[in-house]
């Protein structure tokens, strides 16, 4: 199309799209939007770093060709008061990939955040945040290299769709009538209204595209975000729909968290992506705590704002936090941060926010070598202590420099030949050193890494006992209850008779067979009073279904067994009593 004020550099080509593959050749065009207040500054800044990481890695065989485009006070500029200009919106969806500033909501009535406009025009319903701690950065926790994730949160749904009724209005008034009169609900008369919706297209296109940014990034889990076990119908269904979709259209790449204990014990199968889900507010206490747990989450509006703000406290804050809004092919990178006014034109805040932002972009285009190559220069940089004043007030020693000198130290690193192989290969070497570790943790700690790790448990293997003691028939009683005080369990388990049937002795057993009936324990052998056959059922039943066998045989123990028969382990029912007292909910199937 003819554009009015978008000049596209005549040397570069489009991105295109095809069959929902990108295209990217070696002289894209890439939009970016200058912002306001600081905007100009960082942006000036950045274009020069990503341009001299580019150059450096290929040699001039690539090279970004950069359209500016207008939003907010500039494009009010140019096209006479218009903050927000249609053409801006197309040239976006001509080029499919492009970079922001902040940007300043106008005061007034009628107007929209430009930020919020921008994404309902071009349904950006993803907002992805990338959050990893670069060395040297000044960090509130211990060992802030174990935070790398990536969130996805739902930017189009829950309490943010804005449909809310203010406490008194007729409106009001005749919701809530409906609500009290025909749905019995039950609140203050004078309450404000807001409602939450959460559907199933919504869900599954933001986990679809968590699930699959995950398998083009090598990650090792998805976590579902949510609050199911309080709001069932909207929080709890997009728990649902995030596991049937990873199980519908991704099952020959994904297990969800219960098969990685119950078929692979603990030990993640290659090639495979773990789907597990979290409570929201124990998801906040984990990042803090067990950062390392957790790769890419996928979440609603509401707990990604708070989530995305939080994790990014830990690595830094919003001066260097990276953002991208996302449709299924448009891409917007933009820096979380706002437009700071007090420091516009001072030459002054951290490009950090920005510059990671263009990282990913980077990254998104499939030139992974330029973003290494600032990813790895960056914290050359901060070792040599050349920081923008916001970190330099955390930093002690520290040299305190411009948005344009810290600019100009980061492209001298860049330049200066840093080994991305063995710098890579370390990074790699020791991702792979921290999976081993939590793989022996799941293999030899099971039930303390469920309490420990926030996860709901809901299948017999969660709760079982594994260590299983084992006597034959013809043990004698006496010696058996040895057994079972010396390795404090209440049960043993029967080898098989000679029709192959396991069986299984208790203490009950004990007081109701032998003391009961005035025998001697040393003249009766286990095989008299075990029960026999075990009732047994397979490790991924649901403890739902466990409850109901133990209920309808009148049992209080079941034997798990694998799909060979051998037993693998115990469930009793002071063991699903456990689990629920400590999780405080079971989840559906
Ligand atoms: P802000 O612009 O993010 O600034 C808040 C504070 O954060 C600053 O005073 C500064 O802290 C710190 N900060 C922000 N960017 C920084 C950077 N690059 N380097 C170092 N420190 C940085 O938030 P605000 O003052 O609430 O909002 C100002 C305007 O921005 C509003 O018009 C708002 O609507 C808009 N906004 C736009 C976006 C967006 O376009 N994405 C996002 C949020 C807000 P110190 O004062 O401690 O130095």
């Amino acid at each position: 199309m003819a554009y009015k004020h978008v000049r596209l550099p005549e040397d570069g080509q489009k991105i295109t799209v095809e069959n929902d593959q990108m295209n990217v050749p070696d002289n894209p065009i890439l939009g970016y939007v200058e912002g306001d207040g600081i905007g100009p500054d960082i942006t000036k800044a950045c274009l020069r770093i990503w341009d001299a990481a580019v150059e450096k890695a290929y040699g001039g065989k690539r090279k970004i060709h950069w359209a500016e485009l207008f939003m907010g006070e500039k494009a009010a500029k140019v096209y006479d008061g218009d903050y927000f200009p249609a053409e801006t919106l197309e040239a976006i969806k001509d080029l499919w990939v492009a970079i922001k500033g902040p940007l300043t909501t106008p005061v007034g009535e009628g107007f929209r955040s430009l930020n919020v406009s921008l994404r309902q025009e071009l349904d950006l319903y993803a907002c992805v945040r990338p959050v990893r701690h670069y060395a040297g950065v000044p960090s509130p926790l211990k060992d802030p290299g174990k935070v790398d994730v990536v969130i996805f949160r739902e930017n189009t749904e829950d309490v943010y769709c804005g449909i809310e009724y203010q406490s008194g209005t007729d409106e009001n008034k005749k919701l809530a009538k409906f609500l009290k009169e025909e749905m019995k609900a039950d609140f203050f008369d004078d309450a404000g209204l807001g409602i939450k919706p959460i559907s199933e297209f919504g869900t599954k296109r933001l986990v679809r595209k968590a699930i699959q940014y995950a398998i083009d990034n090598g990650r090792e889990s998805v976590t579902l975000v949510h609050k199911g076990n309080i709001m069932k119908f909207t929080e709890g269904a997009f728990r649902a729909w995030g596991y049937e979709v990873a199980r519908e259209e991704f099952g020959h790449c994904t297990i969800t968290e219960d098969q990685l204990y119950s078929e692979y014990n603990g030990r993640q199968p290659e090639g495979k992506i773990v789907i597990k889900d979290r409570i929201a507010d124990i998801i906040f206490q984990l990042m803090l705590l067990r950062p390392d747990d957790f790769d890419v989450l996928a979440t609603m509006n509401l707990n990604g704002d708070y989530l995305s703000d939080a994790a990014a406290a830990e690595v830094g804050g919003i001066g260097i936090a990276p953002g991208a809004n996302m449709s299924d092919n448009i891409a917007v990178f933009e820096a979380t941060h706002g437009t700071a006014p007090k420091y516009a034109d001072k030459n002054k805040v951290n490009p950090g926010s920005l510059l990671f932002s263009g990282v990913n972009m980077l990254e998104y285009i499939g030139w992974q070598e330029a973003a290494d190559l600032i990813s790895l220069a960056y914290p050359e940089v901060l070792a040599d202590k050349i920081v923008t004043y916001d970190f330099a007030r955390n930093m002690e020693g520290a040299t305190e420099v411009g948005t344009k000198e810290f600019a100009d130290a980061l492209i001298e690193q860049i330049n200066g030949g840093i080994d991305l192989e063995t710098k890579r290969k370390q990074r790699s070497e020791k991702l792979a050193r921290e999976r081993k570790q939590r793989e022996i943790r799941r293999l030899l700690q099971p039930m303390e890494e469920m309490i420990a790790s926030g996860r709901t448990p809901t299948s017999v293997s969660d709760v079982m006992t594994r260590t299983l003691i084992t006597v034959t028939d013809d043990t004698s009683v006496h010696d058996a209850m040895h057994e079972m005080r010396k390795n404090e369990v209440s049960s043993l388990v029967v080898e098989p008779n000679d029709s192959g049937e396991w069986g299984i002795m208790t203490r009950r057993d004990i007081v109701t067979k032998i003391v009961r009936e005035g025998k001697s324990p040393t003249d009766i052998t286990v095989g008299e009073i075990a029960s026999r056959p075990v009732v047994t059922v397979a490790p991924e039943t649901h403890l739902r279904e466990a409850a109901n066998t133990i209920a309808e045989k009148n049992i209080s123990r079941l034997l798990v067994a694998g799909k060979d028969g051998e037993p693998m382990g115990i469930t009793t029912e002071t063991d699903i009593f456990g689990a629920i007292e400590q999780s405080g909910w079971l989840p559906e199937a």
